[in-house]
């Protein structure tokens, strides 16, 4: 079939079906089509195998000519003036950007039900939610409205979403993919990654978007391996390990039953598989909402009604301005963190709460450097619970809080991280195995995750 043809069964299969998911923000129709005849007059390039292929972009990467809002009041009509070093390089092999995807505001959240422009529904059932924060980007692809998406990763953002749509989800390595038109939520934690159904397909998209930027201080001058070299390739002798506290209480028994036949199969596959200590797990939830927090209200300082987007009517001061554009165009989320972050890098607080949480990352990276001296793999559950209901934590922070335990490590570390997919509940939803490697080896995780499936 042409470009044209696959691009406009993309959108009257995205017509059909978002009525019940909304995992878009914004479609790109009319650019897409153009593109697609273009492709189509210039010949598809058969061994670029990305070329033409339909892609969801989360709404937080910013691109050219095309609507970023972040999911928030204060962007709804932000048009960007330049491309994300992830879209440059996308372009370059012509995929298409069939529209900016669904996420809880300036990716805050675990179930995008933050997002100023409605809820995601997850597709394998409608009164749960898609995870979050990159669920639009995780329903597209569960719903097959797109091959694969972007997603963006502060927490588990891509890993947890992917889970509970039943997807692979990957986060890779902190500075391997640049973060250059990426809107920054906590710097030191960000990473873009990819989502998708196939394995191979984001080793693809892994591939296209990886390198370091020079636009990006903290990307990683390191070579790049083809990452779909890593499949079909065989696990013998590889060494994994399960830290107790994954598997621990506040784990739903259908997920520890799903991540016994996971190391069970692993087992078979060849790869010896140990119980070890991660003993510093539960304080990684504290730093990372202390840390994430304090770095988002420092970036979320440009917010301002004056350089971009949304300012309040009837304002009559320079003052006014800020305070009232602020608050009217910022959710309750946003708003909680900004307030927090505040708080804990102030000066009265700054030893007691950012200091200690800084070090506790360092103990909780620690951790994992040791465990990397012996073991290839780190495993565990994605989440410690399948897809929850629409509404169920959202007036609970806390409690929303918690669900990403099992994330948040790989972040404080800067590790790379993906979410596999590893059976259903009893109820019929996805639960997703999490594999995590050293810094930079991404490899191991797509090597594992392949076998696996
Ligand atoms: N759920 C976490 C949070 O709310 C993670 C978000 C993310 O990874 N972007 O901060």
């Amino acid at each position: 079939i042409s470009v044209r043809q696959l691009v406009e069964a993309t959108y009257d299969y995205i017509d059909k079906t978002e009525g019940k998911v909304n995992a878009f923000i914004t479609l790109n129709k009319e650019a897409a089509l153009k593109q697609a005849d273009a492709l189509d007059e210039k010949g598809v390039d058969p061994d670029n195998l990305l070329s033409g292929i339909p892609l969801g972009i989360k709404d937080n990467i910013v691109t050219k000519g095309l609507k970023t809002t972040a999911a928030s009041h204060i962007l709804d009509n932000f048009m960007p003036v330049y491309n994300a070093t992830v879209m440059d390089k996308l372009d370059a092999l012509d995929t298409i950007t069939v529209g900016k995807t669904n996420m809880d505001e300036f990716a805050m959240g675990g179930s995008t039900e933050t997002s100023y422009f409605g809820k995601t529904h997850n597709p394998w059932n409608l009164d749960k939610v898609p995870g979050g924060s990159s669920g639009g980007s995780a329903a597209a692809v569960a719903a097959g409205e797109v091959i694969a998406a972007l997603g963006t990763d502060t927490g588990g953002s891509i890993r947890q979403p992917a889970a509970f749509n039943g997807i692979f989800g990957i986060k890779p390595t902190y500075g391997r993919v640049s973060r250059w038109g990426l809107m920054a939520f906590g710097s030191s934690l960000d990473q873009i990654g990819v989502m998708s159904r196939t394995i191979k397909d984001s080793a693809l998209v892994l591939n296209a978007i990886s390198g370091h930027d020079e636009h990006d201080g903290t990307s990683a001058a390191a070579d790049v391996p083809d990452f779909t070299a890593a499949l079909n390739q065989d696990i013998k002798g590889l060494k994994i390990a399960v830290p107790k506290e994954y598997m621990d209480e506040g784990v739903d028994d259908d997920v520890v039953s799903a991540i016994k036949a996971a190391i069970a199969t692993f087992e078979k596959l060849g790869a010896t598989v140990e119980e070890v200590t991660l003993p510093y797990t539960k304080y990684a939830v504290p730093a990372y909402y202390i840390i994430a927090s304090s770095e988002a209200s420092s970036n979320l300082q440009r917010y301002d009604g004056i350089r971009y987007g949304f300012r309040a009517k009837d304002v009559n001061s320079l003052k006014s301005v800020y305070v009232r554009s602020r608050s009217e165009g910022f959710g309750d989320e946003v708003k909680r963190r900004i307030m927090l972050g505040s708080f804990s890098l102030s000066a009265g607080y700054y030893d007691a709460y950012f200091k200690k949480a800084a070090q506790v990352r360092t103990l909780v990276k620690r951790d994992f450097d040791q465990l990397f001296e012996k073991y290839d793999l780190v495993l565990g559950p994605t989440a410690p619970t399948s897809a929850f209901g629409l509404g169920e934590k959202i007036t609970d922070p806390v409690t929303m809080y918690l669900n990403d335990i099992l994330t948040i490590p790989a972040n404080l570390a800067g590790i790379p991280a993906a979410s596999v997919p590893a059976g259903f509940s009893k109820d019929g939803l996805p639960i997703g195995v999490q594999l995590m490697a050293k810094a930079l080896d991404e490899a191991t995780i797509f090597k594992a995750a392949d076998a696996f499936e």
